[in-house]
């Protein structure tokens, strides 16, 4: 069984990084597979809800690699030490937890908790919630469609999910579908493969929706048949004035390879944006979610984090269900100090600056090019490749603009640093072994650093 165990967590380990293995896996306990669910005990409730809510698809492909027919992994907190383990169907993707953790009952795909009283409103997201709140109240008739847009983890996907939620609670005759692009994109594909009945399924059901909710719209770029049918789901609805909601990490004008009609229509209504929370929120959001998960957080250690984790909510909140997991398990009180022992590894993350230099070394040792000749002129295919990917992680580790790495990789500008980008972009979206290429490199680049 641990053998078992151990080679799972390989595979888990190439999907989702070394130290998300250690920090949510290591304490697990495998309890083997029965009737094609492999059972998984865990510490507690924390545990359980952050797997689920992160890391369970990873962990379902990862248990399918090694024992085959496995369809799904029962979570399970150990309630002291033989919890008894109830079985009880939770979100959407089937898989199983403990009464502790178990989301109320669903009528929809929205996602339980993400409700307007679950959101924290401030400067940063005041335009956006009120727009969202308008339509949740009068669907269809105000703005249509409405247009979410902002950066990762800012709660564009909680907002358009409190409209769903809204929505019901209001008027439960309504149909509501709540997708992400991609799905829409896989569904497509699909039905496509199987022609015939199942594309009229498809396009029924997206057609009698009264409420249609996509998310991450930007995924679209490129897909000129998922636009196509997008396109035509869209004039359906809206014509006989049902609600669109979308949502994006730009405006409809800055996602590429768009086709103009359905650019013109996400203008057709209102476009909303989220900023990144100034600290006031990130404290008040830390307040809530702790209020939510009754845990005790004194209000120096809410400074202490809000003042660590300002870009982005989703870390944020993964700093401090961390600590409620680490405090709970070690029954220690939460203070600043205790913080600062149990999050070190993160805060260490964010204090430390990958270089580009460092990224085009690492890259260029990794295919035999030398520093000097990408950020020279020529073009040999091997060296755009290593280019275009050290650019790509550049960006992404180095969190530098597209004008620094366009000057540090020979003076090109910053059109043909976004190319580059995008290309790389692309290809991880449809091929995993190139997933786990660059996930490897980024390790040995945060690597490079740690050491
Ligand atoms: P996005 O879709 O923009 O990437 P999410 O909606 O998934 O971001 O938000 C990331 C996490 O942060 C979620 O758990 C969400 O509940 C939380 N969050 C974001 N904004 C807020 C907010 N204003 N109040 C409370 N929680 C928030
Ligand atoms: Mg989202």
């Amino acid at each position: 069984m641990e053998a078992t165990w151990e080679k799972v967590s390989e595979v888990l380990r190439e999907k989702i990084g070394g130290q998300n293995v250690d920090t949510w896996f290591q304490p697990a306990r495998f309890r083997g597979v029965n009737d094609r669910c492999a059972v998984l005990q865990l510490p507690n409730k924390f545990f359980v809800d952050w797997i689920h809510e992160n890391h369970y698809d990873a962990l379902l492909e990862s248990f399918r690699s090694i024992c085959g027919d496995v369809s799904q992994v029962v979570l399970h907190a150990s309630a002291g030490e033989q919890g008894e383990l109830f079985l009880k169907p939770t979100g959407r993707d089937g898989a199983l937890a403990t009464p502790a953790a178990a989301p109320p009952a669903r009528r929809s795909n929205l996602m339980p908790h993400y409700t307007f009283d679950n959101f924290v409103v401030g400067a940063s997201n005041q335009f956006a919630h009120a727009a969202a709140l308008a339509v949740a109240n009068q669907p269809g008739e105000l703005y249509n469609p409405i247009f979410i847009y902002g950066g990762v983890g800012l709660g564009k996907t909680h907002l358009i999910n409190a409209i769903g939620h809204r929505v019901l609670g209001e008027r439960p005759q309504l149909k509501i579908g709540y997708f992400s692009a991609e799905g829409f994109m896989n569904e497509l594909i699909a039905a496509i493969r199987q022609s015939g009945d199942r594309m009229e399924d498809f396009k029924n059901r997206f057609r009698k929706l009264d409420v249609l909710i996509l998310d991450d719209v930007h995924v679209l770029a490129g897909r000129e048949r998922t636009q196509e049918e997008f396109f035509h789901t869209f004039n359906v609805l809206h014509d006989s004035r049902r609600q669109i909601v979308l949502t994006s990490d730009k405006t409809p004008k800055d996602i590429r390879d768009l086709e103009a009609r359905l650019r013109n229509r996400f203008e057709w209504g209102l476009i909303a944006d989220i900023q990144a929370p100034d600290i006031e929120t990130r404290i008040a959001i830390l307040l809530k979610k702790a209020d939510l998960e009754n845990l005790e957080l004194p209000h120096d250690v809410a400074i202490f984090l809000a003042s660590k984790f300002e870009a982005n909510i989703r870390e944020l909140e993964g700093a401090l269900t961390r600590l409620g997991a680490f405090a709970s398990l070690a029954r220690k009180p939460i203070t600043v100090e205790f913080a600062r022992e149990v999050l070190k590894e993160l805060l260490h993350e964010h204090r430390v600056q990958v270089s580009i230099e460092l990224v085009q070394k690492v890259v260029c040792d990794q295919y035999g090019v030398r520093p000097l000749d990408i950020r020279s002129a020529k073009r040999t295919k091997n060296l755009a490749f290593a280019r275009q990917v050290a650019m790509y992680l550049s960006r992404k580790l180095a969190a530098a603009s597209l004008a620094t790495v366009g000057q540090r990789f020979g003076n090109r500008d910053h059109s043909t640093v976004l190319h580059g980008i995008q290309v790389i972009e692309t290809r991880l979206r449809s091929d995993p072994a190139f997933q786990n290429h660059l996930a490897r490199l980024e390790r040995l680049i945060q690597g490079e650093v740690r050491a």
